[in-house]
């Protein structure tokens, strides 16, 4: 899919080849505000004016980073009270990950098949898919992978688990969202066997299920949460957040346990304070339930088998991989980007920005259904 873009405003790309096309995947879960919201940019200009980089992050009192801490704290809940900033979503679960085997002093981490959690040696030692691995062992040891929502598996937490991480919906997995029963079931088995839970919502954050977290929807709280993509309205940063008791281990022993440069860069956490904020004063999570509806209304169609997920995080399961390429290349030249996934190569992936509006999304849907009726033999 290569796409050169001249530039992109809204739910709109303008491609060098003078073509507007729709964006449905928001460059992977990241623009839930659209390209270029005004607010992200006024902040972003507001910060060059100030200071850029200053110092390797938590030497100096940056406000912009505080401001941003501060208001994430705000929205989640009080257990979940100091965030460590970094640059993305990868280092992000590399943070969690060492602060639970650091806080817990226990080595065996259990994770899904088919999570997806980043590319890093860490990140992807817990990735659900051997065939991405398989060329880059030896990774990180103690690994376990579960299979994702099986009750009877979630005995295999021990109190020599250090911590499960999971995605409370799993992307990549082609949007498969954990029953109630089994995240209240791993929440229950951490409580009592001293593990923390880590819940990856790099995907699922910032609106796109209809909460600003996923987990919400749940009613279990993680230990640790996870987040990037769209924290940053479009500027890289990702966030490990956990209580002020856990997050407290990586001052000592050794001092500084996890050092990053340009976490918490003032101009990614100005942006993204003005992203997480216009979420919730623009009230633009009220609007998804109604928006996922219309999705599901309009894009029936005897070729698709189901429409997958919660929010503006859906999949549509497709007959085969073979259709799909084939309709995201057609619906490509129709002027709608659509996506696959890595473990879902079957299904068609549909998260477009927050801000789309109906309109838009009866025109998207429409030529969705175009490319499915011109693709087929
Ligand atoms: N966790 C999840 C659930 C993701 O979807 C991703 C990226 N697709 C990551 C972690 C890794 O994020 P990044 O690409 O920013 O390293």
């Amino acid at each position: 899919m290569m796409l050169a873009v001249e530039r992109a405003e809204g739910i709109y790309l303008y491609g060098k080849d003078g073509k507007i096309y729709r964006d449905m995947i928001s460059g992977i879960s990241v623009n839930n505000l659209g390209h270029r919201h005004p607010k992200v940019i006024k902040a972003i200009q507001d910060q060059l004016d100030k200071y850029l980089h200053l110092m390797v992050y938590g030497e100096f009192i940056q406000d912009p980073t505080i401001d941003l801490a501060r208001y994430l704290a705000s929205i989640l809940p009080d257990q979940l009270s100091t965030v460590y900033f970094v640059n993305s979503g990868s280092e992000a679960i590399e943070g969690a990950l060492k602060l639970a085997k650091r806080y817990t002093g226990r080595r065996e981490i259990i994770a899904f098949r088919q999570g997806y959690h980043g590319s890093t040696h860490g990140a992807l030692s817990v990735m659900g898919d051997e065939q991405y691995k398989r060329a880059f062992r030896p990774l990180i040891p103690g690994i376990k992978l579960l299979d994702f929502n099986r009750m009877d598996q979630i005995e295999r937490i021990t109190d020599r688990t250090a911590c499960v991480l999971l995605e409370p919906i799993q992307g990549e997995a082609g949007i498969r969202i954990a029953d109630n029963k089994f995240l209240e079931g791993i929440r229950k088995k951490c409580d009592d066997t001293g593990t923390l839970l880590i819940l990856d919502e790099v995907q699922t954050g910032f609106g796109r299920t209809g909460t600003f977290f996923a987990f919400e929807s749940f009613g279990v709280i993680p230990d640790i949460i996870t987040l990037a993509k769209g924290l940053g309205g479009g500027m890289p940063i990702g966030a490990f957040i956990a209580s002020g008791e856990i997050m407290s281990v990586l001052k000592n022993d050794p001092a500084l346990g996890h050092i990053t440069t340009f976490g918490g860069h003032p101009l990614s956490c100005a942006a993204a304070l003005a992203a997480v904020r216009t979420l919730k004063e623009d009230q633009i999570m009220d609007t998804i339930p109604a928006k996922e509806n219309l999705f599901r209304i309009l894009l029936r169609h005897e070729e698709i088998r189901e429409v997958r997920g919660k929010g503006l995080f859906l999949a549509l399961e497709m007959n085969s991989t073979e259709r799909v390429k084939k309709i995201i290349t057609k619906a490509l030249s129709k002027g709608v980007i659509l996506d696959w996934f890595l473990f879902c190569p079957g299904a068609i992936r549909i998260a477009p920005p927050l801000i789309i509006t109906e309109e838009q999304i009866v025109e998207a849907a429409s030529i969705i259904l175009d490319s499915i009726n011109e693709t087929r033999n």
